[in-house]
């Protein structure tokens, strides 16, 4: 049997891409090994976000080629889309696809059709990709507990930073048949939790159905307990996404919703939709609305012409709202986009001195949101161990618990009591529904050394 291995670089969407192609693959007789193992396929799966991209396909090839001089080599993914040329000159690529053929892939290596290297790669690319609303065939082979669902690609906003229309094309929506029978098929594999995933999630419309109608489809499925919405953009959020989230038993409490910056100028600049108040209001109303909600956002520092007080402003913007964390980006020139042209750049030790202000202040409300939290009882879908026998799962809204003991099983929701915080997550003990207010019963299984000061009151 051929061996395959995936290298994946990038997003959540690119993941549940390489899972549905891991699928593929097998059911066409490929075996799946770790990367880094000796192998006969190699797949990159790439990223045009980071400005690392080639550094990270070059690195993978040749870590490849070195256990597996024969393997073949195929580069797909958003910098097979905009890098081409690039791609083409590293040694060692035998196929190169573009986004319109990407989950094609399992026609281009055929393991009865596999060869041995090439001496230039075959290329199927296009400059545009096909607009149409598509199916997807198969079904995402994912290691984790949580499954990711691809229900949307590309994006029309054309933010003035931001590479992924060009990767990506324009925006298109998942045919909701298709959706829902993969969600059932990722079901019956023992998913209890399903993400939904694309570039631009709240713009999902097809068939005359929006994503609350997707939503409501999914929750029809016996056997899955949570639909997670991934980072959806402020303007596309449907009016009653709120209200149903805050009744719906399976729709999780959780909205990551990318402000970029708390300054309207530089709004203005990135060419983003809304100003500084309306993502104000509406993050409020959201947290008065779906009670407990983790509210998450994206953050850019340095982008083209942000001044120190424009920083400051998006400092105290984030700090005053009821966010519980924020992913922090540096601002990275990327060609054909509009910023590349933008005067003013910023220097590098500024972005990076922002970056972490911005990385600090997330921590602490992390922790602070956490902290609410402490004496309640959640539900917690746990993942896996962690070294010293613990183990580490989510809440529906996103609290990241880890718990000691053994007698936990990854995939299974459990009830928890949170007693304190540890490191960056909440410390939480297992409780049957009648140990729900006996704490005294369970604190002498947790050990004082692994808490923080947050647990030791409750100790007394
Ligand atoms: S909304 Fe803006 S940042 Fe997000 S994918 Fe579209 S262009 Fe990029």
């Amino acid at each position: 049997m051929k061996k395959v291995a995936f290298h994946t670089i990038g997003c959540r969407l690119n993941q549940s891409e390489t899972a549905v192609l891991v699928d593929r693959l097998k059911t066409i007789g490929y075996q799946r090994v770790e990367f880094g193992e000796p192998t006969d396929l190699l797949v990159l799966n790439t990223c045009s976000v980071t400005e690392g991209a080639e550094v990270d396909c070059r690195r993978a090839i040749r870590r490849t080629l070195r256990q597996s001089p024969q393997a073949f080599v195929a580069v797909t993914g958003c910098y097979a889309q905009t890098g081409l040329h690039a791609i083409q000159t590293i040694p060692g690529v035998d196929l190169v696809l573009g986004n319109q053929f990407k989950m094609d892939l399992a026609d281009y290596v055929r393991p009865e059709d596999l060869s041995g290297k090439h001496s230039s790669p075959t290329v199927w690319h296009t400059g545009t990709i096909d607009r149409a609303d598509f199916g997807q065939e198969g079904v995402g082979d994912f290691e984790t507990t949580r499954a990711n669902l691809k229900i949307q690609d590309g994006c029309n906003f054309m933010c003035s930073f931001c590479l992924i229309p060009f990767a990506r094309g324009r925006e298109r929506s998942r045919h909701l048949d298709d959706a829902v029978r993969e969600a059932e098929q990722l079901v019956e594999r023992g998913h209890k939790e399903i993400v939904l995933t694309g570039v631009n999630i709240g713009q999902f419309a097809t068939e005359g159905l929006g994503l609350i109608e997707l939503i409501q489809r999914l929750e029809a499925i016996s056997g899955l307990a949570r639909i997670r919405i991934s980072s959806i953009e402020p303007t596309t959020i449907p009016e009653a996404l709120l209200d149903y989230m805050a009744s719906s038993s399976k729709l999780c409490r959780f909205l990551h919703v990318p402000l970029q910056s708390g300054d309207d100028d530089i709004l203005k600049s990135m060419n983003r939709r809304y100003t500084v108040k309306e993502y104000c209001d509406w993050v409020e109303h959201a947290a008065r609305t779906v009670p407990d909600v983790c509210i998450g956002t994206d953050l850019m520092v340095g982008f083209p012409g942000e001044s120190e007080q424009q920083f400051a402003n998006t400092r105290a913007v984030v700090s005053a709202l009821p966010l519980a964390y924020f992913h922090v980006f540096s601002y990275s020139a990327r060609l054909r986009t509009a910023a590349i042209h933008m005067e003013d750049r910023v220097p590098g030790k500024s972005i990076k001195a922002r970056s972490k202000n911005l990385s600090e202040l997330s921590r602490l409300k992390r922790a602070e949101f956490y902290r609410r939290f402490i004496d309640q009882r959640v539900s917690v879908l746990f993942e896996s161990t962690e070294p010293a026998g613990w183990w580490s799962g989510l809440t529906d809204n996103f609290i990241r618990v880890r718990v000691p003991g053994p007698t936990i099983a990854a995939n299974e929701i459990q009830p928890v009591q949170l007693i304190g915080t540890i490191g960056e997550a909440a410390l939480g003990q297992i409780v049957s529904a009648e140990d729900c207010s006996g704490r005294k019963k369970i604190l002498p299984m947790v050990h004082e050394q692994h808490m923080d000061a947050h647990v030791l009151p409750l100790l007394c």
